[in-house]
C-alpha cells in the first residue's frame, strides 16, 4: 500500500551530513515506525516519503528549514548555577528539559564558567542540511488507537 496520510510507516534509515559523516542510523535494529503526516519525523523527510510503497528506496538532502530549523542565537542563553540546585555534578553535553508556554523545551549546557552556565535551546541538528538513505519496509493501516494517540504503538514505536 503506498504511503499516506495516517498509514503507519516502518523505514530503515541512514543519516549523514553533508560531508558523509554518519549521524544516525538503524542499521542493526528494529525499523523505525513511525505515524505518516503526524508531524513524527522531519517535515522534509514526511514529504519525500509520501505515496512510496514497501520496497521503495530513496536517497534525499533535506534543508534545515524543513529538517531541524536554522541555528537560533536567542536559543543560546545564560544562566547562573542557582537555576540547577540540587544537581551536583553539572557537565557540558548535559540536557535538559523545561516546560514553557510553547511546550516542553530541551536544552543542552554548553559552557560552564564558574557560576555562569551556557545553555543552547537549538537542536543538536539544528542549521544542517541532512542526507538520508531510506528503505520502506513496511506500510500498513493505523490502528484507532494509535491515530487517538497521534503515534505507533508495537515494534519500532511506543512501548505502552
Ligand atoms: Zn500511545
Amino acid at each position: 500500500m503506498q504511503i499516506t496520510t495516517n498509514t503507519v510507516v516502518s523505514i530503515h534509515y541512514t543519516l549523514t551530513d553533508t560531508s558523509g559523516k554518519i549521524i544516525d542510523s538503524s542499521e542493526g535494529s528494529e525499523p523505525l515506525a513511525y505515524l505518516h503526516g503526524r508531524g513524527n519525523i522531519i517535515p522534509g523527510l514526511e514529504k519525500k516519503l509520501e505515496g512510496k510503497e514497501t520496497g521503495a528506496k530513496l536517497s534525499v538532502t533535506i534543508p534545515p528549514e524543513e529538517a531541524y530549523g536554522q541555528h537560533d542565537e536567542s536559543l543560546i542563553r545564560n544562566v547562573s548555577r542557582e537555576a540547577f540546585k540540587g544537581i551536583d555534578d553539572l557537565q557540558i553535553g548535559m540536557q535538559f528539559q523545561s516546560q514553557s508556554e510553547k511546550g516542553v523545551e530541551v536544552f543542552t549546557i554548553t559552557e560552564i564558567e564558574g557560576e555562569k552556565i551556557t545553555i543552547d535551546g537549538n537542536h543538536s541538528l539544528a542549521g544542517m542540511t541532512l542526507a538520508f538513505d531510506v528503505e520502506v519496509t513496511d506500510v500498513r493501516e493505523a490502528t484507532e488507537e494509535e491515530l487517538s494517540h497521534g503515534h505507533v504503538h508495537g515494534p519500532g514505536g511506543h512501548q505502552h
